[in-house]
């Protein structure tokens, strides 16, 4: 994003006319708060997701003491035993309270704790409230998890709700997963999935959606060490959102003030974004300290024994002190410091969310000179090359004189690890304009030059720089760039 404020809504254009994101069921009139991905869109969150998996699951950053990090990951159903519902807490409590406008022309639906800062359906547009004539009612609880029912029968013992977060697979799976892969404490578990609320006002393009994806961690540890895992997640999330190119001073970690905090948790982070439709920061991802709560609340929910049994300190322990009184020992096992409850920090992102940070900051208009040295307007997606949907394109100068055919065998090979793009329509500079617009860090031209010396050009989308390479280096020269 350049330092002038993005208009939304050119982004939002580009996004439709370049395949990026379309409105749900838009040939129906749409569906508020549902949105599709289109070929472009798709690419870009699956690197989003595919890149997330690899540097917090296959690759986390050293821990605080310099140690290695344990992570695995799990994949669990979007419709759980809604008991599980009843545990977290969302069954009781995931509500928002809610305020209707009765005023004809309006009947509007808003969250009270957001009245101020949203729209009202009325002409010319104010908040809601703001009109003399507006009517609103009090606060109503408004439980936000989609209701469904599993089976044939639509009574109550078959209603079961869309999981309205990842979260809760992870803990009901915490032991099948620390017995399974042998993984010792400290360890995380993480997920990628769809997660549905029933927003009340679904807004600000695809931020608030009542479908999207989460990619979120709960680390697990030792409730001594639980503050410096802590303040690692904090610190290893914030900074990821910058190694991926959003600008630095854009991410700000918002401290919860205690009576912001959930009542179970220690202390949440939100790390937050100056998205351009609003002056204020708002949330890409909470960092959360949850204590033990959920694993607690899962064992009194369930009668299931979730505690974590220390082996090694069990091995290290001194038992001489139970005097060969076997009893005495297994009292001991079952108590702490040998068998405690897990504290949990629980990183929860939003991929949509950061899609859509992407998209924003990536946005750029330019000018560029044209073949004749012109200058032109460009509109540039600004991606990080790990993030960009396309990672080149292979344009040969002319469809004759053996270009094609070099082109073609070296869009084949690129596109074994890569997903690259072919375009051979058009003049030049036409081609390069599609490319910037869904961000295409790298185009490379098969001229002359490739045909007699086996040289081809690489044109870089954000300097311009156009140098030659080896035919035979391509391959791993984009390899290069885009890591
Ligand atoms: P908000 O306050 O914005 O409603 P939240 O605090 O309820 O968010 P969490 O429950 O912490 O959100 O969910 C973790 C992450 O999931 C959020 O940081 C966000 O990135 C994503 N997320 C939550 N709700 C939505 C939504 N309606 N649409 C898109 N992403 C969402």
């Amino acid at each position: 994003m350049s330092s002038a404020k993005l208009d939304m809504e050119k982004l939002v254009a580009l996004c439709r006319r370049r395949g990026f994101i379309f409105q749900s069921s838009e040939i129906y009139g749409g569906i508020n708060g549902f949105w599709d991905y289109g070929p472009m869109g798709v690419e870009l969150k699956k690197n989003i997701k595919d890149v997330w998996w690899n540097d917090m699951v296959r690759n986390p950053p050293p821990g605080p003491d310099g140690q290695e990090i344990t992570m695995v990951g799990v994949d669990c159903s979007l419709i759980m035993n809604p008991r599980v519902w009843e545990a977290s807490g969302h069954v009781g409590g995931f509500s928002d309270p809610m305020i209707d406008c009765k005023t004809e022309g309006c009947k509007g639906r808003f969250r009270a704790d957001q009245l101020k800062s949203t729209p009202c359906p009325l002409k010319p547009s104010k908040c809601a409230g703001e009109f003399e004539k507006c009517q609103l009612t009090e606060p109503r609880v408004f439980n936000l998890m989609f209701k469904t029912y599993v089976g044939a029968l639509e009574d109550a013992s078959a209603v079961a709700y869309l999981r309205p977060e990842t979260a809760q697979g992870i803990f009901a799976n915490f032991k099948n997963v620390s017995d399974s892969s042998r993984v010792k404490l400290p360890f995380g578990i993480a997920q990628i999935g769809k997660a549905f609320r029933n927003e009340i006002n679904p807004r600000n393009y695809t931020f608030r959606s009542r479908e999207f994806e989460q990619m979120e961690i709960e680390f697990f540890c030792h409730p001594d060490e639980s503050m410096k895992w802590y303040q690692y997640w904090r610190d290893v999330r914030k900074n990821w959102y910058s190694t991926l190119g959003l600008n630095s001073d854009r991410v700000l970690p918002r401290e919860q003030g205690k009576e912001e905090l959930a009542h179970y948790s220690i202390g949440t982070t939100d790390i937050e974004y100056m998205f351009p439709f609003s002056d204020e920061p708002q949330e890409l991802e909470g960092v959360a300290h949850r204590g033990a709560y959920d694993l607690t609340q899962h064992m009194t929910h369930s009668g299931k024994d979730l505690a974590y049994f220390d082996e090694l300190a069990w091995q290290k322990a001194d038992k001489s002190v139970y005097g060969g009184d076997k009893k005495k020992e297994q009292a001991a096992k079952q108590s702490p410091p040998y068998k405690f409850v897990p504290h949990v920090i629980e990183p929860s992102a939003g991929a949509d969310r950061f899609t859509l940070a992407v998209l924003c900051e990536a946005y750029h208009e330019d000018k560029v000179a044209d073949a004749s040295g012109k200058q032109e307007e460009r509109v540039v997606m600004r991606f990080h090359p790990r993030l960009a949907p396309v990672k080149a394109a292979i344009f040969p100068l002319v469809n004759k004189d053996g270009m094609p055919e070099i082109a073609e065998r070296l869009y084949r090979e690129l596109k074994r690890d890569f997903n690259v793009q072919y375009d051979d329509g058009g003049a030049i500079g036409r081609r390069y304009r599609r490319q910037d617009e869904i961000g295409t860090p790298y185009c490379i031209t098969i001229d002359g030059d490739t045909v007699c010396g086996g040289s081809v050009t690489i044109r870089d989308r954000d300097t311009l720089e156009q140098r030659r390479v080896q035919l035979s280096d391509v391959v791993g020269e984009i390899r290069k760039m885009v890591k």
